[in-house]
């Protein structure tokens, strides 16, 4: 997501509000990314002078493509990621302290490309467990059948040790 400087800079030297509409695809954004997806992602952001800088702010909406932890199943996550960047060619890096995401602009720098802030605000939205649903059943640790799908048989002979044996067969006879 590139964006051309001067288009950013005339937005905000207009004053008041003024809107700029990002969209593209995730794909590009996340390259060996988990939740890489060829979904689409879109956003509106508030485009304001800050200090010596500009202010670009708003989200950023999209849908994550994830894996199940406990049923090993894809599922589509839709995530909305806040996005706070500063532009500017006057900020010491080192002494920078803003909640802003910092893009340091060099007087070269005709173009804003602003893939890694779209990224990180999408990715941070990432759950820590992933579940394609809150009361996903998982897999059978026996016979690995998805229990979202319908329940298997061998818990009603697990939980009877003297069925053990018998188990131990059927689960012989199910892999020949
Ligand atoms: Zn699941
Ligand atoms: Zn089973």
């Amino acid at each position: 997501m590139r964006i051309a400087r001067s288009e950013i800079e005339t937005a905000s030297l207009a004053g008041g509000e003024r809107t700029l509409s990002i969209s593209g695809n995730l794909g590009e954004l996340m390259a060996g990314e988990p939740g890489r997806t060829a979904h689409a992602y879109s956003g509106d952001l508030r485009v304001r002078p800050h200090g010596r800088g500009i202010r670009l702010s708003g989200s950023v909406e999209s849908t994550l493509s994830l894996m199940c932890d406990r049923c090993a199943q894809p599922y589509d996550l839709p995530v909305t990621g806040e996005v706070d960047v500063l532009l500017s060619d006057a900020i010491d890096a080192s002494g920078y302290s803003g909640d802003s995401v910092l893009v340091v602009l060099g007087p070269e720098d005709n173009w804003i490309d602003l893939a890694n802030p779209l990224r990180d605000a999408l990715l941070l939205e990432l759950p820590q467990k992933r579940l394609c649903r809150s009361d996903c059943k998982g897999l059978c640790p026996h016979c690995g059948k998805n229990l979202n799908e319908g329940s298997c048989s061998c818990e009603a002979l697990a939980q009877d040790d003297r069925w053990a044996p018998l188990l131990d067969i059927k689960r012989k006879l199910e892999r020949a």
